[in-house]
C-alpha cells in the first residue's frame, strides 16, 4: 500500500488531514463519477516526512514515479513529450484553506522540445508558447526563489517593443523571443539554467510546495488562524486542462447558492479563452454565470448539473472552481463555502425546508461566534472617518461618542444626553460610574481579562482596550495617535467587534436578533418587515430553540445587580451564576467599608456594618425579584483590600501637601498610616476572597445576614428565592468549614427572628490550583463547586491577569508559545486538567454535588465543548453572552449526530 501518494480514485472527502481540502474533495469528485482531470495527491504525511529529515523520504520519488506512470496511461500520453505532451499542474492543499499563502506551479512538462509538441497537439502555436512562458515565470518565481517582478518587466518591455498593451497582443513570436528572455533571466538570478527535464520539473516543483508550508507569511497567517505549524501540505499533481483554447474554452468560479444571503440560483463569474489566474487578476470582465448560460448553452446545462449533484451530496453550499476546454467541463475543485454569519444561519434552516439536513446539522451548523456577530449594532460601511489605530476587540459592539479623559465628565456629559466614549489609561474601580455612562470604553493598556474588559463585558458596553498606539494624556484631556490630536469633545467611532478605533462619526446599523432576543420573536418580527431581516431572525429563532431543546447544560449568567440579571432573564438565562458583591460597595458606599476596616472601636465598626445591612439586603432582595424561582449565586466579597480603600500614592502626596503647608488633618495622617500598614506588594495574592472574610471579621457576616433576610423578605413577599452562598479563594477545606459555621448560626438566627427556615446551599469557587488538587476534601464542606477559571488560569500559569495581555501576549503568540490566551479559551491541558481532577474527586466525595464555571470562559465557545465534556451543570456568562452560550452548549450536545453518507 503506497504511504506518501494516493491516486484521486483512492481517497475521499473525510481525509482532508491526510489529503488536504482540495484534495480530500476532487477524490470525492472523482468518487461521484464528476469530471475532475485525473491526478493524484501528495500526502501531508510526506510534508511531515520532509519538514522532520529536511530531505524528501525516498520512497516518495519511487510512489510518484509509479502515480505518473499510472496517469500517463490513463491519459494515453507522457509528461514532457514531444508530440502529444501531458502537462501538469503542481498545486498545494493544506488540511484549512490558507488564501494565496502557499504556491501553485501550472504547465509542468513543458520544455524546449515538447513545446512544439503542444503547438501541434492543440494546433494553437501562440497558445503553446504562452503556456511556456507562464512555465517559466511561475518556476522561476515559485521553485527557484527569483523575484516576480524581474519577470514582470520583461514582460511589460516585450508589450512596449510591440506598441501593445494586453498579454493577448503578443504574438508567437513575441512570446519565443520572451521565452529566451525568461530563461536568460533564470540562469542570471538563479545561477542554473531552466530545468528541461520533466520529472526535474516536477520533483522541483513539489518539492518547492512543501516549502511554501514554512514560509514566514505562511506562518504568520497560521498562528493568526490558529492553525498548527505541524499539520503539512498535500501536493496536487493534476493533468492540465486548458480553459485559454479559444472561445469555446475558458474557467470561471460558482457557488450553489448565495454565500451572503443563502438563495439559491446563479453565483458566479466566468471568462471565456482565459486560465485561472486571469480571473483573478481582473484582465477582462467576466461574464455572469447568467451570460455564460447564451454564450455555452450546453456547458452551462453540464454545470448546473454538477453544482446540484454537489449540493445533494454535501448537503451544504459549495464553491467551486471550473474550466471549460473546448466545450468540455472540467472541475478543478471544490468545497463547502464560507459564507456570512447571516447566510449560516438562513442556509441552515433552507437546507432543512428542502429535506437536505436534520435540525441537529443545522445546528452544528453555525457557530456561536457567528450569533455573536449578529448581535451587535454594526458600523455600516462606506463611512469616511479615519481609522485611528486597531487594538484588542474585548467587548462588541459599536460605539459613536465624544471623548472624554475622566469619569467625572463622562457622568456629566452622559447626564446631559451626550453619548460619550470614555478614553483611559486603564480602569480601575474609580472609574466604574464613568463607565456606565459612557456608550464605549477605550483604554491604552490591558488585555481581554483587563479590569475595563471584564467590566465593560459585564455591562454589555462596548470596549477596545490594549491601543497601545494611544499617546493619552488625561491632564491636557487629550490623546495623539499617529501624528493626530484628538481633544475632549471630538467624536470617537470604537468598533468592539473588530477593535478598530475611527475618528469621526461612524453611522450604525441596529440588529434585529438583539430585538428578537430581549424582546421576542414578534417584536423583532415587526422591526424586520418580511424581508430578509424576518428570515433570518426566524432562521435563528429556529435554531436557538432547537438548541434549548437538546442541550444538557443549563445557561446561567455573571450579574451582579437586578438590572443586569432581568435582562440576562430576557436572554435565556436560567439562573445567576455569579453574583460578584464587590461591585455593589463601589462608588459612595466605597466608605462605609473602608470605615469597617480602619474602625478603632468595636462600637465604630458595628455602626459601619450596621449602616451597610439594610444596603446590601436592598440589593439582594431586588436580585432575588429578579431571578425568582431561578438559582441565585451570590458569592461573598472578593477583591483585594486596598480596592476599598484610598490610593496610597495620592494619599501620600495629600498629607505631604498638608504637613508643608502646616495644615496637618490628623485623620488623613491615620488613614494613611493604615494604608501603608495594609499595602501589599502583590494584592491578587494577598488580603482577598475568603482570606478577607476570616481576617476582617463582620464583612462575611454582614452579608450573609444581609442574603438570609432578603430571603426571608422574599418569602414574606410570596416570592420563590433560592439564592446560593458563595465563597471566593478557598485554598483549604478549613476555610470553607469556618464560614460554612458561620453562615450556619447566622441562618439559624434569622430563622428563628423572621419564623421561617432559611437553610441556603454553601458553596465555593475552586480557583486555585490547591482547591482543585483537593476537591475531594472540599466537598465534604460545599454543597456546590463554582470554577474561578480567569483566577486559576492566573495561578496555574502565573500570569498576572491584568498585566500579562496587554504586555506580552502578542510575542508569545506570534512566537508560537500559545496559540491563544488562556484567559479567553481555556488551556484544557493544564488549567482543564484540574477542572477535571476537581469534578472527579468532588462528585466521589458528593455525587450530588453542584458544578458550575463562572470564569470568563463560561462564554467563549470553545471552552463550552470543554466543560460540556467534562460534565459540569452550568456555564455561567454575562448576560449578553447567554444566547451564545445556549447556541454553543445545543452543538456540543449534538456532535456527531449526522446522517452518513448513504452513497
Ligand atoms: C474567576 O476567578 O474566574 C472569577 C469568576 O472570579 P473573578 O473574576 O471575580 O476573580
Ligand atoms: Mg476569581
Amino acid at each position: 500500500m503506497a504511504r506518501y501518494v494516493k491516486d484521486f480514485s483512492e481517497g475521499n472527502k473525510d481525509q482532508k488531514d491526510l489529503l488536504g481540502g482540495k484534495g480530500a474533495n476532487l477524490a470525492e469528485m472523482t468518487r461521484l463519477g464528476l469530471p475532475v482531470p485525473p491526478g493524484f495527491t501528495i500526502t501531508t504525511e510526506a510534508c511531515r516526512a520532509y519538514m522532520a529529515d529536511g530531505e524528501v523520504p525516498p520512497e516518495l520519488r519511487v510512489e510518484v514515479t509509479q502515480a505518473l506512470r499510472h496517469l500517463e496511461d490513463t491519459m494515453g500520453r507522457q509528461l514532457g513529450d514531444v508530440h502529444e505532451p501531458l502537462l501538469v499542474s503542481v498545486r498545494s492543499g493544506a488540511k484549512f484553506s490558507m488564501p494565496g499563502m502557499m504556491e501553485t506551479v501550472l504547465n509542468v512538462g513543458l520544455n524546449d522540445a515538447s513545446v512544439n509538441g503542444l503547438t501541434e497537439f492543440s494546433g494553437d502555436e501562440r497558445f503553446a508558447w504562452d503556456s511556456y512562458r507562464r512555465l517559466i515565470q511561475m518556476f522561476g518565481r515559485t521553485v527557484l526563489g527569483i523575484d516576480g517582478d524581474v519577470f514582470a518587466d520583461a514582460l511589460d518591455k516585450a508589450k512596449a517593443a510591440r506598441g501593445v498593451t494586453s498579454d493577448v497582443d503578443l504574438t508567437a513570436a513575441d512570446l519565443r523571443e520572451l521565452v529566451g528572455t525568461f530563461k536568460h533571466i533564470v540562469r542570471e538570478q538563479s545561477g542554473r539554467d531552466f530545468p528541461q527535464h520533466p520529472r526535474e520539473q516536477l520533483d522541483m516543483a513539489i518539492v518547492a510546495v512543501f516549502n511554501s508550508w514554512g514560509t514566514e507569511r505562511a506562518r504568520l497567517y497560521r498562528r493568526r488562524e490558529r492553525i498548527s505549524d505541524d499539520l503539512g501540505t498535500a501536493v496536487n499533481v493534476v493533468t492540465m486542462v486548458f480553459g485559454n483554447l479559444g472561445p469555446d474554452s475558458g474557467t470561471g468560479v460558482a457557488f450553489t447558492r448565495d454565500p451572503a444571503t443563502g438563495m439559491t440560483g446563479d453565483y458566479g463569474d466566468y471568462l471565456a479563452n482565459a486560465q485561472g489566474e486571469d480571473v483573478v487578476a481582473g484582465i477582462r470582465n467576466t461574464l455572469s454565470l447568467h451570460d455564460m448560460e447564451k454564450v455555452d448553452p450546453k456547458a452551462y446545462r453540464e454545470l448546473r448539473k454538477v453544482m446540484r449533484q454537489l449540493e445533494t451530496h454535501y448537503r451544504d453550499l459549495c464553491d467551486i472552481e471550473f474550466t471549460i476546454e473546448r466545450g468540455k467541463l472540467w472541475m478543478l475543485q471544490t468545497r463547502v463555502g464560507k459564507r456570512t454569519a447571516n447566510a449560516a444561519f438562513r442556509i441552515a434552516t433552507q437546507l432543512v425546508d428542502e429535506h437536505l439536513i436534520t435540525m441537529d446539522e443545522a445546528l452544528s451548523r453555525v457557530t456561536g461566534a457567528q450569533l455573536s456577530q449578529l448581535l451587535f449594532p454594526q458600523f455600516a460601511a462606506g463611512s469616511d472617518a479615519v481609522l485611528l489605530t486597531k487594538a484588542m476587540a474585548a467587548s462588541p459592539g459599536a460605539a459613536v461618542g465624544a471623548a472624554v479623559f475622566d469619569p467625572v465628565t463622562a457622568q456629566e456629559w452622559a447626564a446631559t444626553g451626550k453619548d460619550v466614549i470614555l478614553v483611559r489609561r486603564e480602569t480601575n474601580p474609580d472609574d466604574l460610574g464613568g463607565m456606565i455612562a459612557a456608550v464605549g470604553i477605550l483604554t491604552a493598556r490591558g488585555g481581554k481579562t483587563s479590569h475595563a474588559a471584564v467590566v465593560a463585558r459585564g455591562m454589555g458596553r462596548t470596549a477596545v482596550v490594549g491601543a497601545e498606539e494611544l499617546v493619552i494624556d488625561p491632564v491636557a484631556r487629550s490623546l495623539t495617535c499617529k501624528g493626530r490630536t484628538v481633544v475632549e469633545g471630538d467624536v470617537l467611532a470604537i468598533d468592539g467587534s473588530t477593535g478598530e478605533v475611527f475618528l469621526g462619526d461612524v453611522p450604525v446599523v441596529p440588529s434585529p436578533v438583539t430585538t428578537y432576543l430581549e424582546d421576542g420573536l414578534d417584536a423583532a418580527l415587526a422591526q424586520a418587515g418580511d424581508g430578509e431581516a424576518a428570515e433570518l431572525v426566524r432562521a435563528v429563532d429556529r435554531i436557538l430553540v432547537h438548541a434549548d431543546q437538546v442541550r444538557r447544560l443549563r445557561v446561567h449568567a455573571n450579574a451582579d445587580n437586578a438590572a443586569d440579571a432581568a435582562r440576562a432573564r430576557r436572554l435565556g438565562a436560567q439562573g445567576v451564576g455569579l453574583c460578584r458583591t464587590e461591585h455593589q460597595f463601589l462608588g459612595e458606599r466605597r466608605v462605609l467599608i473602608e470605615h469597617v476596616v480602619l474602625a478603632e472601636t468595636d462600637e465604630d465598626k458595628q455602626s459601619a456594618l450596621d449602616a451597610l445591612l439594610p444596603l446590601q439586603r436592598g440589593d439582594f432582595v431586588e436580585l432575588l425579584e429578579a431571578m425568582d424561582s431561578l438559582p441565585t449565586t451570590i458569592r461573598l466579597l472578593d477583591p483585594p483590600l486596598h480596592e476599598f480603600l484610598p490610593d496610597l500614592t495620592s494619599l501620600s502626596v495629600k498629607v505631604a501637601l498638608a504637613a508643608e503647608r502646616g495644615e496637618v488633618d490628623e485623620q488623613d495622617v491615620k488613614l494613611l498610616a493604615a494604608v501603608e500598614h495594609m499595602h501589599e506588594a502583590n494584592p491578587m495574592l494577598g488580603l482577598r476572597g475568603v482570606r478577607l472574610g476570616l481576617v476582617v471579621r463582620g464583612l462575611f457576616e454582614l452579608q450573609i445576614r444581609a442574603i438570609c433576610e432578603a430571603v426571608a423578605d422574599r418569602l414574606a413577599a410570596g416570592g420563590h428565592p433560592h439564592a446560593e452562598i458563595m465563597v471566593p479563594l478557598i485554598g483549604s477545606v478549613q476555610e470553607l468549614r469556618l464560614v460554612r459555621d458561620m453562615a450556619t448560626t447566622i441562618m439559624a438566627e434569622v430563622s428563628q427572628t423572621r419564623g421561617v427556615t432559611i437553610d441556603l446551599p454553601v458553596g465555593c469557587m475552586i480557583e486555585l490550583p490547591r482547591a482543585a488538587l483537593t476537591a475531594g476534601r472540599i466537598a465534604d464542606e460545599a454543597q456546590f463547586f463554582s470554577f474561578g477559571t480567569n483566577d486559576l488560569t492566573q495561578t496555574t500559569w502565573g500570569f498576572s491577569r491584568d498585566d500579562v495581555e496587554g504586555a506580552f501576549f502578542a510575542q508569545y503568540t506570534s512566537n508560537g508559545v500559545l496559540s491563544v490566551s488562556p484567559f479567553e479559551t481555556i488551556d484544557e491541558l493544564g488549567v482543564g486538567r484540574l477542572v477535571k481532577i476537581a469534578v472527579d474527586e468532588g462528585r466521589a466525595t458528593r455525587p450530588e454535588l453542584g458544578l458550575g464555571v463562572c470564569g470568563e470562559h463560561g462564554g467563549d465557545p470553545e471552552s463550552i465543548r470543554f466543560f460540556h465534556g467534562a460534565g459540569l451543570d452550568y456555564v455561567s456568562c454575562s448576560p449578553f453572552r447567554v444566547p451564545v452560550a445556549r447556541l454553543e452548549a445545543g452543538r456540543a450536545a449534538v456532535e456527531g449526530n449526522t446522517v452518513s453518507d448513504s452513497r
